[in-house]
């Protein structure tokens, strides 16, 4: 069996998103780009986490071919190759069905600047226009909207994460979880106070890293 590492990492952060509350059941997905071979390694179709198994990872092209595998791929796999075709920086997608990403992510709404860890997500965390899971088209959304960007929201539909490696893929997607969470909560008891762009920009300038190659660690306070 080839791609023992990336596999062992499919099954490892699969394990994560359970364990972390960033999904539950077989929702959400990952994958790994294997740019000398330009393969990538997801997660297979409707396999609980806790049971998937490295033989489980599908190998794809980025056209969508399995190459080797003995299940289905994620059916997201549009969402995952898109960015692996198009920035050679992204080595790894992440797309969770976390609560509170989700609950955002169904009022259409890009969330603002309203604590500084969102600088190494973006300057706001923007939400695509809405289209079907599964489709070219969420996959083609979820490119444009990205932008520079490190994370979205598709919209109905939980967040997306991209990184030059699983882990930072995976903070990515936990940021996205926490700003979205105290967005919620901040909400929920009065109007919260959101930074503006020069105080966003110097965030931005001192974290380092906004159209720049991730760095391992995310800045989660
Ligand atoms: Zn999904």
């Amino acid at each position: 069996m080839d791609y023992i590492e990336e596999r062992t990492k499919i099954v490892e952060f699969g394990k994560k998103l359970i364990e972390e509350r960033l999904s539950t059941g077989t929702g959400g997905n990952l994958s790994i780009y294997v740019p000398e071979d330009k393969v990538m390694l997801i997660s297979p179709s409707g396999i609980n986490y806790k049971e998937t198994k490295l033989e489980d990872v599908v190998v794809m092209d980025l056209d969508g071919n399995v190459k080797e595998g003995i299940r289905k791929p994620s059916s997201e796999f549009a969402m995952h190759s898109i960015f692996y075709k198009n920035d050679p920086e992204v080595r790894s997608v992440v797309h969770c069905h976390s609560d509170f990403a989700t609950a955002m992510a169904c009022l259409n709404k890009d969330i603002p600047p309203l604590d500084y860890v969102i600088g190494d997500i973006g300057k706001t965390i923007k939400c695509t226009k809405y289209q079907i899971y599964g489709s070219p088209e969420i996959a083609e959304e979820a490119y444009e909207t990205m932008g520079r960007d490190k994370g979205i929201l598709p919209a109905n539909h939980g967040s997306l994460a991209i990184g030059k490696s699983i882990e930072a893929a995976m903070g990515i997607s936990k940021e996205i979880e926490f700003i979205c969470k105290i967005f919620t909560y901040a909400s929920a008891v009065g109007k919260p106070v959101i930074l503006n762009d020069e105080q966003m920009d110097a965030v931005i300038e001192k974290f380092g890293t906004y159209g720049q190659p991730q760095k391992s660690t995310n800045h989660g306070a």
